[in-house]
């Protein structure tokens, strides 16, 4: 039962062949076994998820059951979940057990869905590896010595090793897309504004987008309908109408236009990425989709341009953790400049420390003009250079990452090589477009590749379309890592 889709499970809920009972009994016995192989879930909590499940059979049972009622989801543990430890992979968070929950998770509540657990990351969402956790790395279920990516890797190899059927995680550069992409799943980065970011921990509010990670496209969307909506408590969030998010699943995709962009394969990607990005979008012709070159002349910017943005937000997101009003605080201090020192000495970690120092930098007099404002005039370029290609395609593919996962250690201590892996992936939140991943093929090593879609703002549907038509088409997202017992 690990091995089903979303959309199986509910309809075998539906038709009350499986209780959600049973089903979050059978992941969580996974769990315990498999956890200490793939350190993916932080926080388990029996009882509250078994609750959960039974309030959710009984909502069945009484006719009024929807989708995700009684499917177990994981939780990134960057969502704030009441009564739920939410660590945010940092020792400053390592006590706060929070009183609220997120948008995302009152909606995931409120649709039935069970709450797994949560799940491991890069400390706030800082990194492309899923090492720079406090609790200590994740592994890929493909490779145990190798990354899952990053930050949301924990929700992505819980998915991969068929210990959840579905998680939920956030995109601030990649996090979705290039964990998804490692370690051969699906996984959603919606429009800015879409998934509301009430009481998802902060790393860098103008970037940062919760979404949907599970193994099809069709499951991607499931989840949307239910994560999506307007929500007052975030200013940044959409007030718009409700979206099906369902509703081009099988439209016929014959005569779509593919943008390629020339600077994509030319950035270095592995000869193993590029073969499976080549076969794929060759598979998109065979579907009838054409394909035209497009170009993004300002996507060699990205990184540069998202490492001084996304490090002044957090700078100043992170100035709330103080040792003061809750989380992490030092156990000797002498006074109250000592309390805030020590503290963040302590509570927070090396590539997070490293982010608010760059962060507080580029803000501060005489550098804010030549870095921070500097940096967001080149923001709305390559805004703009999407802009342009859209006018010529309905959606841009290329890969999601340079490379397939690496080793555990291979690049913690080579910053810039690690910031490099979000290449692809980063140009999307800065102009706030949607971007997905999906599993396209294998390297030589038997790593997952995946495909990047990229859509003009708004235009979901249609992505999570064109996915599903290449998943009706082809095997590779039911693939699953070597080991896993499928029964
Ligand atoms: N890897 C990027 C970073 O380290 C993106 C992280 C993210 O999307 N949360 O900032």
């Amino acid at each position: 039962m690990h091995n089903a889709t979303i959309k199986s499970l509910s309809a075998e809920l539906a038709a009350g062949k499986l209780s959600s009972v049973e089903l979050t009994k059978h992941f969580l016995k996974r769990i315990k076994a498999l956890n200490a192989k793939y350190n993916c879930f932080l926080t388990l909590d029996e009882e509250a998820s078994l609750k959960q499940a039974r309030a959710a059979d009984q909502l069945r049972a009484a006719g009024s059951g929807r989708p995700l009622t009684g499917i177990p989801i994981a939780q990134q543990d960057s969502f704030c979940a009441r009564g739920w430890l939410t660590t945010c992979g940092s020792r400053m968070l390592s006590n706060f057990v929070s009183p609220y929950d997120a948008h995302v998770v009152e909606r995931l509540n409120a649709a039935g869905a069970v709450n797994l657990g949560k799940t491991n990351m890069d400390e706030f969402a800082m990194g492309s590896s899923s090492e720079t956790s406090y609790y200590g790395p994740v592994r890929n279920p493909w490779d145990v010595n190798a990354v899952p990516g990053g930050s949301s890797g924990g929700s992505a190899a819980a998915v991969a090793a068929r210990l959840a059927a579905g998680a939920i995680g956030t995109d601030t550069g990649g996090s979705i897309r290039q964990p998804a992409a490692l370690s051969g799943i699906c996984g959603l980065k919606p429009t800015y504004g879409v998934v509301s970011r009430y009481g998802m921990v902060a790393f860098a509010s103008s970037l940062d987008q919760g979404g949907p990670m599970a193994r099809t496209a069709e499951d991607l969307a499931v989840m949307m309908n239910v994560m999506a909506g307007f929500d007052a408590r975030d200013s940044t969030s959409l007030e718009r109408e409700r979206e099906d998010y369902t509703r081009e699943l099988g439209k016929p995709i014959e005569g779509m236009k593919i943008g390629l962009p020339k600077e994509f394969l030319a950035e270095g990607a592995a000869p193993g990425v590029v073969k499976a990005i080549e076969a794929a979008v060759a598979e998109f012709r065979r579907l009838g989709c054409e394909t035209v070159e497009v170009s993004l002349p300002n996507m060699k910017l990205s990184v540069p341009v998202y490492y001084v943005l996304a490090p002044a937000e957090a700078s100043s997101n992170l100035a709330r953790y103080d040792g003061v009003r809750y989380g992490y605080r030092a156990p000797e201090y002498s006074d109250l400049a000592d309390l805030y020192k020590k503290t963040r000495a302590q509570g927070f970690g090396e590539e997070v420390k490293r982010r608010i120092l760059i962060g507080t930098y580029v803000l501060s007099h005489g550098y804010y003009d030549a870095y921070y404002i500097q940096a967001q005039k080149v923001r709305r370029l390559i805004a703009r250079d999407f802009a342009e290609a859209f006018k010529r395609c309905d959606v841009i593919m290329g890969p999601t990452s340079p490379t397939t996962a690496f080793r555990i250690g291979e690049k913690a201590g080579d910053p810039v090589r690690m910031y490099l892996s979000d290449i692809y992936t980063i140009p999307a939140n800065l102009a706030g477009l949607p971007g997905m991943s999906i599993p396209c093929g294998f390297d030589a090593k038997g790593l997952p590749v995946g495909l990047q879609i990229i859509g003009n703002y708004f235009a979901e549907a249609k992505m999570l379309n064109l996915a599903h038509q290449y998943q009706s088409a082809t095997d590779w997202h039911m693939k699953a890592p070597p080991g896993i017992d499928l029964d």
